[in-house]
């Protein structure tokens, strides 16, 4: 259990969840062509792509805080994070493996299941007072919190692992971009294409599935790129289970994103696609 006083103060912290969005980010390069990630690195920031940020309303005091044999808490948001923040939990060997909410975290400390925290500080959680001391404890819920516990990473558990193939994650993958023409469109206006098409065998798979904007399916229709005279921009691949979290992430923080990114393949396309995004 992490429990201590003030936490430091942040840097630099920005909202900017959309840059870089609809700002004619140009296509990338295929996989294989990573570059490390040379965006900024102050805590707090919330990453483009990852969602709007949550509105000032949810950092209101009326939120029910989390009960606690009996305590009278408090629950903080730190740093004006909105409740809503999710907070990366990995295992006690630092893999991650998902992303949970401020309750399930209070819980996981409260039930000792907190091996040690890093990132910054999140919500910070006043319980009750010490008999011994006449301190009242406090506790502060990281972004980032390893974990004892049954679950591992089924990443690490088995080496054909796939991730679900959902049409959020898929956009994400490919960083909101059609990859045949390269414009970037809001989700509404993105389809999910098969290279191969379903029709003619072509499977439901991540390798075989673009992000593609719906001007673009429709002109392809039921051939292959070559048929069709279109030219894929990159080539799709399966993400990792790291990178999976990462997909899934609604508003990663800047020092959740470095910690996942860690975790990426060094080939990793996202590492490209993020930096662009933070441009
Ligand atoms: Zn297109």
């Amino acid at each position: 259990m992490k429990a201590k006083g003030k936490p430091s103060k942040q840097p630099g912290a920005k909202s900017s969840p959309e840059a870089g969005v609809g700002s004619g980010v140009g296509p990338f390069g295929p996989r294989g062509h990573a570059r490390p990630l040379a965006g900024p690195s102050g805590h707090g920031a919330v990453l483009p792509g990852a969602g709007p940020r949550v509105a000032a309303e949810a950092l209101a005091p009326a939120v029910h805080a989390p009960r606690l044999e009996g305590s009278a808490v408090d629950l903080d948001p730190v740093h004006s994070h909105g409740l809503g923040q999710q907070v990366l939990r990995t295992d006690v060997a630092g893999m991650p493996l998902e992303w949970i909410d401020y309750k399930e975290a209070v819980r996981l400390y409260h039930m000792d299941q907190v091996a040690y925290a890093c990132g910054t500080p999140l919500f910070r959680l006043r319980g009750g007072t010490n008999a011994k001391s006449g301190l009242r404890t406090v506790v502060e819920v990281s972004s980032i919190i390893a974990t004892i516990g049954h679950s591992s990473n089924p990443g690490t558990l088995r080496a054909d692992y796939v991730p679900p193939l959902n049409n959020e994650t898929l956009f994400k993958r490919d960083a909101y971009l059609c990859m045949y023409c390269g414009g970037r469109f809001p989700t509404q206006l993105l389809s999910r294409e098969h290279i191969r098409p379903f029709c003619r065998g072509g499977l439901d798979v991540w390798t075989n599935v673009v992000t593609a904007c719906r001007r673009c399916n429709n002109a392809k229709a039921s051939r292959t790129p070559e048929e069709a005279g279109m030219q894929l921009l990159a080539v799709p691949f399966t993400p990792t289970y790291a990178e999976y979290i990462y997909l899934k992430g609604r508003r990663v923080l800047a020092d959740q994103m470095e910690y996942l990114l860690a975790h990426f393949p060094r080939s990793s396309p996202l590492h490209v696609r993020i930096r662009e995004w933070l441009q």
